[in-house]
Parts: C-alpha cells; sequence; structure tokens
C-alpha cells in the first residue's frame, strides 16, 4: 500500500447518500468498519479507489468518498487489478458478494493472489444471492432452501478460506459483521498488508437468510487467534489444516463459526516485480513502449 496520509475521522469517508440496503443487513457494519480501517491508516481518499461488482454489497462504494467503479458482475476484481497496474501508487480496495466473487468472478480471483498484487479483496458473505431474491450461491450451506432450490441445495458450500490460501493469497482472514470493531481491525491489518489481501465477512441478509443469521453466529463464534491459539500465522500447512474447520458448523453438532487471521506471509509483491522489470529494460522508471517497437522492426 502506498499512501499520503491524512488526518480524517471514519465518518468523512462517507459520501452523502443514503444506503438503501434494507434495516438491519449486516453489511453497514462492513462500510463502518473499512471507514474505520481508512481513518485509522490515514488513507487519503484521492489516492484510494473501492471497487464492486454487482449485488447488493457491491452498492458499497457509493456511500463511500474515495474515487470508486461499481462494475460489472463478476468483473470488479479485473477492474481492480487494471487500476493497480496503472496506479500501483493507489490503495485498491475490492467490495464484492459471494455468489459475484466465487461463482462469475471466480475465476479472476486465483491470479492477482498468485502474483501478489498489493490490494484487497474483501467479500461480503451472506451464503446466497440477496439482490436476485434468494438464489444459492457457491456459499450457501447443503439443503439451503433458496428460491432457485425449492427442494433443498444438494452441493457442498465452497470453502473459500481455504481456495484463497491454495491460491497464494499472502493475508487470509475472517471476520464478522456483528463484531464491527473486530471486522475494522481486520480490514485494517489488511489494507496495511504489502501484498494480496483477503477477508471474508460473514455479513447476514435478514431479508432472505433464514438460517445464517446474527442469531445463529453469535453463539457458535470462536476467535481463532485468541480462543484456538491459532499463533503461527506463517505456517501454510497449519492454515488450510484450520481453514478445514470453517464449516463445522454447519457439519457438528458442536461445530463452531471461526473469525480471525488464518495466514500472513510477507513476500514480494507483482508491483514491486514489474518495476525491477522496467529497471532491467532500461535502467529507470520511464519505461519507453515505443523503444519496444523499435527493438522488435530491428
Ligand atoms: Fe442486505 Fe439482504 Fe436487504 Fe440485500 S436483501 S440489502 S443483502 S438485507
Amino acid at each position: 500500500m502506498t499512501m499520503q496520509a491524512v488526518e480524517l475521522k471514519p465518518k468523512q469517508y462517507r459520501s452523502d447518500i443514503e444506503p438503501t440496503w434494507c434495516p438491519g443487513c449486516g453489511d453497514f457494519a462492513v462500510v463502518s468498519a473499512i471507514c474505520s480501517a481508512y481513518s485509522k491508516l490515514g488513507v487519503n481518499p484521492n489516492n484510494a479507489a473501492t471497487i464492486s461488482g454487482i449485488g447488493c454489497s457491491s452498492r458499497l462504494p457509493l456511500w463511500l468518498n474515495t474515487f470508486g467503479f461499481h462494475s460489472c458482475h463478476g468483473r470488479a476484481v479485473p477492474v481492480a487489478v487494471g487500476l493497480k497496474m496503472a496506479r500501483p501508487d493507489m490503495t485498491v480496495v475490492t467490495t464484492i458478494g459471494d455468489g459475484d466473487c466465487f461463482s462469475i468472478g471466480g475465476g479472476h480471483n486465483a491470479h492477482p493472489a498468485r502474483r501478489n498484487m498489493d490490494m484487497t479483496l474483501i467479500v461480503m458473505d451472506n451464503n446466497m444471492y440477496a439482490l436476485t431474491k434468494d438464489q444459492c450461491s457457491p456459499t450457501s450451506r447443503e439443503g439451503y432452501k433458496g428460491s432457485t432450490n425449492p427442494y433443498g441445495s444438494i452441493d457442498a458450500p465452497m470453502n473459500t478460506i481455504s481456495l484463497m490460501l491454495a491460491y497464494g493469497a499472502t493475508f487470509v482472514a475472517q471476520a464478522y459483521a456483528g463484531s464491527p470493531k473486530v471486522t475494522g481491525d481486520i480490514i485494517q491489518q489488511a489494507i496495511a498488508h504489502k501484498g494480496f489481501s483477503f477477508v471474508n465477512i460473514l455479513s447476514p441478509c435478514p431479508t432472505y437468510n433464514k438460517i445464517e443469521t446474527f442469531q445463529y453466529f453469535k453463539p457458535r463464534l470462536q476467535d481463532i487467534n485468541e480462543e484456538l491459539g491459532h499463533k503461527d500465522i506463517g505456517d501454510k500447512t497449519k492454515a488450510l489444516a484450520m481453514s478445514d474447520k470453517v464449516y463445522d458448523h454447519i457439519y457438528k453438532e458442536d461445530g463452531k463459526v471461526l473469525t480471525g487471521l488464518f495466514y500472513k506471509e510477507e513476500k514480494v509483491t507483482f508491483e514491486e516485480k514489474v518495476a525491477d522489470l522496467k529497471k532491467s529494460y532500461n535502467g529507470d522508471d520511464n519505461f519507453d513502449v515505443s523503444k519496444l517497437f523499435e527493438d522488435f522492426k530491428a
């Protein structure tokens, strides 16, 4: 992350547009958590962009006064990648829903993660598609009766924590919208992380999802760092073993809903490699594309 630090209160990151989400939507807490993280990090709104796709949660950039891009369904991540390539100095945060990110846009996540692009991917996971009125998404639980699966989904939910670890994300965490302060702290760490950071936020949809509610999550929450002692966050094998338990709460009687930091690794970023590549080609940061064509013609 590159920043020109400013001193702004969290509310100064909000635009004057009123959110149109339903009362009680978990996504309200995510906006507050992002504003809190931006404030603590001193993110300059003129040097930051919040990118989204399509869906209830993807309206989020409208409520902020950073630059924003409400893009196409499944295409938020490539838009963010393009922006980061053009403006590596900017803070780039993508905010999207679970269906958008892991179904329609599923193929896009691997590449910025494996390249360790210095950007943050925040998923507001309500375990179904809300904007299209309760269709099953990749993270819907087995048996979930959505509008497209009236007899109950026969698919196992996608483990997005394990997936992002396997893709090579260098910061992987899960948070819960009902704990906005903790969520703000995790988002702050994610944005401050130099490299690709992924935060899955369990964000209930009280309008449609009558199973994964605030009342459901609260008694089942377990902090993997504080309560389970998952401290060795640079060990990918341990992180993968821990991530294997994220759906225990669905399949086991006493299964818990895990939150916290699964994995963090310091590693050279894609932007640093690109800068080095430019230097190795012509010895300075002012890469001259026309020289490539001259070389090609010669
Ligand atoms: Fe939030 Fe659900 Fe309402 Fe969409 S439908 S705004 S996800 S509560």
